[in-house]
């Protein structure tokens, strides 16, 4: 009997270590990672600094109720401001993804009185009663869940949108969207599409939720993908590559909404270990200029990938980047990651997603270009051949 309930269909690898853009198995084989255990390794796997400070913090302490003053909750918040560039907004801590868009949901409805909330087809915002009815997938959402109230429109589809906000706009209380789509395949957001957003935002009084929990963080190149359209939303949530794999999440929100005491809370958002780990990732991103690297060797990779027949349909910005593999291709993936050890994404069976640490060396970009070459050319004689 398995008392484990597992959620993903497991892959019969164990991962024992991990050493920036490497990971190791129990037989001790190397892998690449270009998935960054799903855009959550960013500033690389076990980054010296990153275990110093969560080490120094831990023979502190690790955690105390959010009653009493945390330093560190301030420093963080400050320093993510700073990096940010968004000054002059306020930081509210917590655990996940989906508990980042949750609250931001939650703070925009309480910020307008209003319910309707828009999200965009193939979207995904994680598996919390709000956040997983504003994800555009019916398998994951329960009887449950509060589906009434989000409406599903095409993304990039100005014109809907438009219309959308015409008929309906003083019942808008947001609109959330991710600049990248991730799980739904790498697909950007125009920044046109974002100004627009912008516009009908502060023209109907919605708020302008940015899920950056997959693209933001400097995955894009800039720390957040709205950033390329000039356009300042109203919340930011992110996650994932905020911790480097501590779970932490975070609610970046505009001074023009006003979060009252009472609002937003959580137990362990923004304890005091999370902190030290998010503090060590934002002290790693500004020393080793992270966001202008992910920008250049992004730009590196998209543009050696450009080159490699059979690769369909590419796009993508910074180290966030997507392909199709044609039916002809179907096992690309697989055998990457067991014929040469390299752990890649997937959005569905024909979409490959890249999401590698921000730190990933031109010598293991270079790795990854070669078996992939490699790998395309052996599959498309063997399909040539039969
Ligand atoms: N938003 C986006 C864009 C995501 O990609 C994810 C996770 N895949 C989430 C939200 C949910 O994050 P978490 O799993 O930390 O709840």
């Amino acid at each position: 009997m398995n008392n484990l309930f597992n959620v993903y269909p497991i892959n019969d690898i164990t991962i024992t270590k991990g050493i920036g853009s490497y990971v190791w198995d129990d037989n001790g084989v190397q892998y690449l990672d270009m998935y960054g255990g799903h855009a959550v390794i960013s500033i690389g796997h076990t980054h010296p600094h990153w275990v110093q400070r969560i080490e120094d913090q831990l023979h502190k302490i690790a955690f105390y109720s959010n009653s009493i003053k945390i330093p560190l909750q301030e420093e963080l918040a400050a320093k993510l401001c700073q990096i940010s560039g968004k000054t002059d907004y306020q930081l509210f801590l917590c655990n996940s993804g989906a508990e980042a868009n949750e609250n931001a949901m939650k703070l925009a409805s309480f910020h307008n009185g209003r319910k309707k909330i828009i999200a965009f087809k193939k979207s995904f915002h994680g598996r919390t009663s709000l956040a997983v009815a504003a994800t555009d997938n019916q398998k994951i959402v329960a009887p449950v869940n509060e589906t009434e109230n989000i409406i599903f429109l095409p993304f990039n589809d100005e014109k809907a949108l438009e219309k959308y906000f015409a008929e309906n706009g003083k019942e808008i209380s947001s609109v959330i969207i991710e600049g990248i789509q991730g799980v739904g395949g790498i697909r950007i957001a125009d920044e046109s599409f974002l100004q627009k957003i912008r516009s009908l935002c502060d023209k109907y009084g919605a708020i302008y939720i940015a899920d950056s929990v997959q693209c933001g963080y400097g995955r894009s190149g800039k720390f957040f993908s709205h950033d390329y359209a000039g356009v300042d939303a109203d919340i930011y949530t992110m996650a994932k590559g905020m911790g480097n794999g501590f779970p932490i999440g975070g609610v970046l929100i505009s001074p023009k909404i006003e979060a009252k005491f009472g609002m937003l809370g959580t137990t362990f958002g923004g304890n005091h270990l999370a902190c030290a780990a998010a503090l060590a990732v934002l002290e790693v991103i500004e020393k080793e200029n992270l966001i202008e690297q992910a920008k250049l060797r992004g730009t590196y990779l998209f543009n050696r990938l450009k080159s490699i027949d059979g690769i369909e349909n590419l796009r993508g910005k910074g180290l966030m980047i997507g392909f199709d593999v044609p039916d002809a291709l179907k096992d690309l993936r697989k055998n990457l990651l067991f014929n040469h050890h390299i752990f890649t994404g997937a959005a569905n069976p024909n979409v490959i997603r890249l999401l590698p640490s921000l730190a990933i060396a031109k010598k293991q970009v270079d790795e990854f270009l070669d078996v992939l070459k490699e790998e395309i050319a052996t599959l498309s004689t063997v399909v040539t051949e039969s």
